[in-house]
């Protein structure tokens, strides 16, 4: 999603509250952008050079956090509108963070894992002045892992001294927190079965329908599978699978781990991309990438709700649709904000040399995503509002309070 279509939520939102142009403006604009040549020695002995970006979009709340993403379509707009979001998801959730996000434009399937870690280290060493456990926290995204985590925190500590507090998401036995790789599907499951209840339905049985099974997707899959709904359909890079009764997800994981698609997994019908899109189902979930819903595709999902585990999945001109349709949509800022609520249970930690038990993290994140989602749903009501809207609202509103306080 390019900053355009984040702009005009930033904006929408803007004109609700009573501010300046120039504040509205100061608040959209990054504080600070790092685009980086990022040289390596591939295997086979030849150099070559990846594009790498870091934008710190706004830390009045806070040191700024946000993911790193490896990913062919990485571009410095793209960051820019991430960053941005992170910077109203944190907000939203009262967490004490502003907004970042970084990304290297590159093929990582295409590459070794040698290579990914000599690239993620000279990534880092270009960046290391501008990370840190009090100025920016980077944190897994789109293939990137808690390997890739510790990489950055290994490079970082090499200038620093050990900082572990410098990424999260990393492996539970270098400093990583108990239920940080599933936080942001516990989190997207938390916010369904809230958003069903509005409505006086249970989550048991509900028909589900997920694009993605990466971290995000599948994690989705596997606790709202274990939580009793049916999971009907899936997809993943290569293609989709269908299954009316519901998916048996462990048994679609231990496919998908040895042929590394869900594509072929027994007693079910192979469907594409698209098709998924708009099979009828209670619930979509988009959790790949972004730009998933245009004007033509809101015409013709087929949905009542769809709850937004990936970044940017929708443009405008679709939320539109989707409220002329009466589809509640839970926004990205809300509904996939597991993760970085989790991402600071680790930081804390980090800084307080201290380990929370798994049981622990669960109920925090249940205290956290369930007030966010009643305060979105309190003020969609009270401002006549959607929830995206709400959420953007209140998100936006914490920063422009911080910012005058604090002074410009
Ligand atoms: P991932 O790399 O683990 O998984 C991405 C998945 O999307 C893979 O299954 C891939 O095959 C699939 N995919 C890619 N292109 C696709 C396409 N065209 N059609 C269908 N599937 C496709 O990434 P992730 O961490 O799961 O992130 C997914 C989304 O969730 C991203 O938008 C990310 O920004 C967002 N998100 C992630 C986190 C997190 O904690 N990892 C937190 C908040 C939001």
């Amino acid at each position: 999603m390019g900053i355009e279509a984040t702009q005009y939520y930033i904006k929408h939102a803007v004109d609700m509250l009573d501010i300046s142009d120039t504040l509205a403006q100061s608040i959209e604009r990054p504080y600070r952008v790092v685009k980086t040549d990022v040289t390596i020695e591939l295997d086979n002995g030849q150099l070559a050079t990846y594009t790498g970006f870091r934008v710190q979009h706004n830390n009045a709340l806070g040191p700024m956090k946000g993911g790193l993403r490896y990913h062919p379509t990485v571009n410095e707009d793209e960051v820019h509108s991430l960053a941005s979001l992170m910077t109203w998801k944190t907000s939203l959730l009262r967490l004490p963070y502003g907004g970042a996000k970084g990304g290297i434009s590159c093929d990582p399937q295409l590459m070794s894992s040698g290579e990914i870690e000599r690239m993620t280290k000279t990534f880092t060493g270009k960046i290391k002045e501008v990370i840190g456990p009090y100025k920016d926290i980077p944190a897994p995204d789109v293939n990137t892992n808690a390997q890739v985590m510790a990489w950055v925190m290994s490079e970082y500590s090499k200038y620093q001294g050990f900082s572990p507090a410098v990424v999260t998401g990393k492996p539970i036995f270098l400093y990583g927190s108990e239920g940080r790789e599933e936080a942001t599907g516990r989190g997207i499951v938390i916010v369904t079965e809230n958003l069903l209840k509005l409505d006086s339905k249970p989550l048991a049985g509900a028909r589900i329908v997920i694009q993605g099974f990466g971290n995000v997707g599948y994690n989705t899959a596997r606790i709202i599978h274990e939580k009793g709904a049916k999971v009907i359909a899936i997809s993943d890079v290569n293609g989709g699978i269908y299954c009316a009764e519901g998916l048996d997800i462990p048994a679609l994981k231990s496919h998908y781990d040895k042929n590394r698609t869900v594509k072929g997994f027994p007693g079910s019908e192979s469907i594409s991309n698209e098709q998924l899109l708009v099979t009828e189902c209670d619930v979509l979930i988009p959790a790949a990438l972004g730009d998933v819903f245009d004007r033509k595709l809101a015409e013709a999902v087929n949905c009542q709700y769809i709850v937004e585990g990936a970044n940017g999945p929708t443009f405008p001109e679709a939320d539109e649709v989707f409220d002329k349709r009466g589809i509640k949509v839970v926004p990205d800022i809300l509904a996939n904000a597991g993760g970085v609520t989790v991402s600071y249970f680790e930081w804390a930690q980090n800084i307080q040399q201290f380990r929370w038990p798994l049981e622990k993290i669960n109920a925090e994140l249940n205290n956290y995503m369930v007030d966010a989602f009643d305060r979105v749903v309190k003020t969609a009501q009270v401002k006549k509002c959607n929830l995206r809207e709400a959420a953007f609202l209140i998100g936006i509103g914490r920063v422009i309070k911080a910012t005058l306080t604090l002074g410009l």
